[in-house]
């Protein structure tokens, strides 16, 4: 069978009971990969060739190229988001493809919400002053009326298309500078290609980093706590503020529906929900009268009705009937159906679901009794939440919305719930409680506003939260967040952005934050 190193050249080599591969290595060393029954190992007697691992890594990243996944891959515009927000480009030369001088001051945020990539960036074209705008990466120019991004408002802040694929004999758009990204990377594709798929692609930019970053993670677990007390009871108050103002014009119980219908409607419908609550005739209606009054003045009820003879139809006849009633008294209430935001709505969350919910609260003639009887009650903060849930969700069931997203969607079978725990939280810390604060610092009940303050303070967290993970990178960088358990926390930090960051630059300027957190670590020494 010959040597060792002549059955190595051969390329295998058996011994009983396994397969074992050799291979020759540049430098000769020997590299052994034995399996054994689907276990992997190395020989401890042969080394392991040098630059081995840094080849296999060459042989995958051969095998891709960089534009040709930009343009296939679903992952490419993470890619270009990273590229972007790493700012691996040549900033001295930068210009837009009308030639005008570009200067990034500052790349702007990466944002997981609908609208624009990169939120509040700092730049500057030509002899321009520094302007803060929103930055859209599309990998062509064309992505702009391809994804109806023109004459969208959520899109007017934007001052800078960012592309990858600038096609022959484009001519650039008046009004819409234009950057493309290729002409300018600050090394060549293949080696970015490499970089992408490193962890320092994935690490958090330095340019997302706040001034207080450095000081943030010094802080002591009491003054962290302390501060974001504080900040919390600063957000608690503006907001009972605002339910107060609402109350001035409507008295207490309206303005605790007008906020819960805010508080529905999410960020996207906040206002036609807010609306629906003000017009609502105030008298005594059965629940199908108050979900009929409530869409027709949403404009939802469809006006045609499918061919079918099911569920679906009959509620919608029944809305109907009740409907053509009052429309004409209405008539100036009804919102525009092109006032509803419905593109990045989940089903279950869709404003019909949200609307049918709130007529439940609305008809409940218990619904602010039991609220009131609910704030005194004297129990764990696990019992007051499920209590909460109870009281907010539907006490009858739902026959018909529990089993469709929409009035034309089909009826599905298993049941879902019109609210969920997550947003019961949602409204108690942004509605329920202000609204119980408001009312007892107006009658000055020091008693009543500690006792709703506490329950404020041991509320558990609520779900995730795009802004509040963005604000902690800032005052975090690299160093890992503390976890919170509390509302009060997350609220804190969405308090801390409205106050200073969104009232400074990107780059943090004159954010007195960083300077008196400094000053709190240096006299705490
Ligand atoms: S603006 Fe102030 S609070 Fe916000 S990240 Fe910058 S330094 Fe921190």
């Amino acid at each position: 069978m010959g040597s060792l190193a002549e059955r190595w050249q051969s390329g295998l080599l058996r011994t009983p009971g396994k397969r074992v591969l050799l291979k020759a290595t540049e430098s000769s060393n020997l590299s052994l990969s034995a399996t054994t029954r689907g276990i992997s190992h190395f020989s401890n007697f042969m080394a392991f060739p040098d630059y081995l691992y840094e080849k296999l890594r060459r042989v995958l990243l051969s095998a891709i190229s960089f534009s040709e996944i930009c343009s296939s891959n679903p992952l490419q515009e993470k890619w270009l988001y990273s590229i972007w927000s790493h700012q691996r480009i040549n900033g001295n030369a930068l210009h837009t493809l009308t030639g005008e001088p570009l200067f990034i001051l500052h790349p702007g945020f990466h944002s997981l919400e609908a609208g624009p990539d990169f939120r509040n960036a700092l730049i500057r074209i030509g002899n321009n002053p520094p302007q803060q705008c929103d930055i859209e990466i599309d990998l062509g120019p064309s992505g702009w009326k391809q994804h109806f991004h023109e004459g969208n408002p959520a899109y007017q802040n934007v001052g800078l298309q960012v592309i990858w694929n600038l096609p022959e004999h484009f001519i650039p758009p008046v009004g819409r500078p234009i950057l493309n990204l290729k002409e300018f990377l600050d090394a060549p594709q293949k080696e970015l290609l490499e970089w992408c798929l490193s962890d320092d692609a994935q690490s958090i930019p330095e340019s997302l980093m706040g001034k207080c970053c450095e000081y943030f993670p010094q802080l002591s677990e009491n003054d962290l706590d302390r501060l974001l007390q504080q900040a919390a009871q600063v957000r608690l108050k503006s907001k009972s503020f605002e339910i107060a103002a609402t109350a001035r014009n409507y008295g207490w119980e309206k303005a605790l529906y007008i906020h819960l219908l805010r508080g529905l409607g999410y960020k996207q419908n906040s206002w036609p929900m807010q609306r629906l609550a003000e017009v609502f005739p105030k008298n005594s209606h059965s629940l199908l009268e108050a979900q009929a009054l409530l869409l027709g003045i949403a404009d939802m009820i469809p006006k045609k009705l499918s061919n079918k003879d099911d569920s679906q139809n009959e509620y919608a006849l029944e809305l109907w009937d009740i409907w053509w009633h009052h429309q004409a008294s209405l008539t100036e209430c009804i919102l525009p159906e092109s006032i509803w935001k419905l593109s990045s709505t989940r089903p279950v969350n869709h404003p019909q679901r949200r609307i049918a919910l709130a007529a439940h609260w609305l008809t409940d003639p218990h619904f602010i009794d039991d609220l009131e009887s609910w704030a005194v009650l004297d129990c764990t903060i696990k019992d007051a939440q499920s209590a909460l849930f109870d009281l907010l969700k539907p006490k009858q069931g739902d026959p018909f919305w529990e089993h469709h997203y929409t009035l034309r969607s089909k009826r599905f079978e298993k049941p879902l719930p019109l609210i969920g725990e997550e947003r019961v939280s949602d409204l108690f810390v942004n509605v329920i409680a202000p609204w119980f604060w408001a009312r007892t610092d107006r009658v000055h009940d020091p008693l009543a506003s500690k006792q709703i303050l506490n329950r404020y303070l041991s509320w558990p967290t609520s779900g995730k939260n795009a802004r509040i993970e963005l604000a902690l990178k800032r005052f975090y960088g690299a160093t890992p967040a503390p976890k919170f358990k509390y509302a009060y926390q997350q609220q804190a930090v969405l308090q801390i952005t409205s106050d200073f960051c969104a009232k400074t630059d990107p780059c943090c300027h004159h954010c007195p934050l960083p300077e008196s957190l400094r000053q709190c670590l240096h006299s705490a020494v």
